[in-house]
């Protein structure tokens, strides 16, 4: 359900104005799972929406839960039987963030992301990316969870800025007072680097968090791993987060996999320090070290001496850098685990 399709809905049936308060109050504020609940409503009109507007677009399959109930990752079934994963997690206590899909798989083929094995199936509509989110307030209030749903970061499956169109729209909607009502601060989109959304993000969400998955700060070594790093080579890149600071004068985030023997040494942390001080304001940039989560590829985890070192090396050169918590592991909730192979 999304401002659209519930304008649509109060048109068609003719809802006065106080109803139509009434059912967006029930959906977007109380997150009822099933028009039962919106006792407000007249019987026979809830009896007939909720055989005719179902109220999510996408059906629970399957849900995950990490032993330490701080990640729940749920299969979503689409209306075409298409699967997509979503996740909720709470990286501090109160605080839980979803973690959404913007593509059912993903072209990017980054060698070590299991989306990226899948190819892309196809794109997520704007109403299939923010049900997500409603699908994950309602399933907060259903479980008795006694906090809000604070966050919305687009990195699951899926390159957002590859379905940028339906990306951007599903942020409006995220953003709307009427409907989901969130701040701009509280969603943050990753990308893998493809430049002109970038500068339109700066114009458009200028207080919407980027964050870029690096890996690699050499040429060569990130087009290995990741193949759009062909056509978007890290000085436009760099180009390009220097314009949008320039416009925004928002921090932003640096996604590093170290992976064991590949880009985990000191030369490899010097050329990051080079890269990140090519980019204007370089105080601006922050480094998360991410630990690299097994899937079928080759790659391997660094060590945790390698990862300790390597960080102390970017603070020692001014870069504020952090490593990064990994949750919902023992369900491949975490990133670069969302795979469905079984899109039947
Ligand atoms: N396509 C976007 C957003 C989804 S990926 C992007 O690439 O930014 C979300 C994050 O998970 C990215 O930072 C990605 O690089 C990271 N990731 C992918 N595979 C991973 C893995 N196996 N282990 C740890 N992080 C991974
Ligand atoms: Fe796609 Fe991001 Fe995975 Fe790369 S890391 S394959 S861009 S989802």
């Amino acid at each position: 359900m999304d401002s659209e399709r519930i304008e649509k809905i109060i048109s068609d049936y003719g809802l006065q104005k106080f109803r139509a308060n009434q059912l967006k109050d029930a959906i977007f504020n109380k997150h009822v799972s099933s028009y039962d609940e919106v006792s407000t409503l007249k019987k026979d009109l809830r009896e007939k929406l909720k055989e005719e507007q179902p109220i999510l677009c996408l059906e629970e399959h399957k849900i995950y839960k990490s032993s330490d109930k701080r990640t729940y990752k749920a299969l979503l079934k689409l209306e075409d039987g298409r699967i997509i994963e979503s996740v909720l997690m709470s990286p501090k206590p109160d605080h839980w963030t979803a973690c959404i899909s913007s593509q059912v798989g993903c072209a990017m083929a980054c060698t070590f992301c299991a989306t990226g094995t899948m190819g892309l199936l196809r794109n997520l509509s704007s109403e299939e990316i923010s049900d997500q989110v409603l699908f994950w307030r309602q399933f907060i209030k259903k479980n008795g969870i006694d906090a809000r749903l604070n966050n919305v970061v687009y990195m699951g499956m899926g390159e957002p800025f590859h379905n940028k169109t339906k990306v951007f729209k599903s942020v409006d909607e995220l953003k709307n007072p009427e409907t989901f009502n969130m701040g701009s601060r509280h969603i943050s989109i990753s990308t893998s680097g493809l430049l002109k959304p970038i500068y339109e993000m700066a114009e458009r969400f200028p207080q919407v968090n980027l964050a870029i998955s690096l890996h690699a700060a050499n040429d060569v070594l990130r087009s290995g791993m990741m193949p759009v790093n062909d056509n978007f080579p890290l000085d436009k890149l760099a180009e390009a987060l220097t314009h949008y600071l320039a416009k925004t004068k928002r921090k932003i985030f640096l996604e590093y996999i170290l992976l064991d023997d590949e880009n985990d040494s000191l030369k490899n942390a010097d050329e990051l320090v080079d890269l990140i001080h090519k980019i204007k304001p370089s105080k601006l940039l922050h480094v998360n070290l991410i630990v690299y989560n097994q899937t079928d590829s080759a790659h391997r985890q660094a060590s945790r001496e390698n990862a300790v070192k390597f960080k102390d090396y970017l603070i020692k050169n001014g870069v504020s850098t952090t490593i990064r918590k990994n949750l919902g592991r023992d369900i491949d909730g975490a990133c670069g685990q969302l795979a469905v192979l079984d899109q039947k």
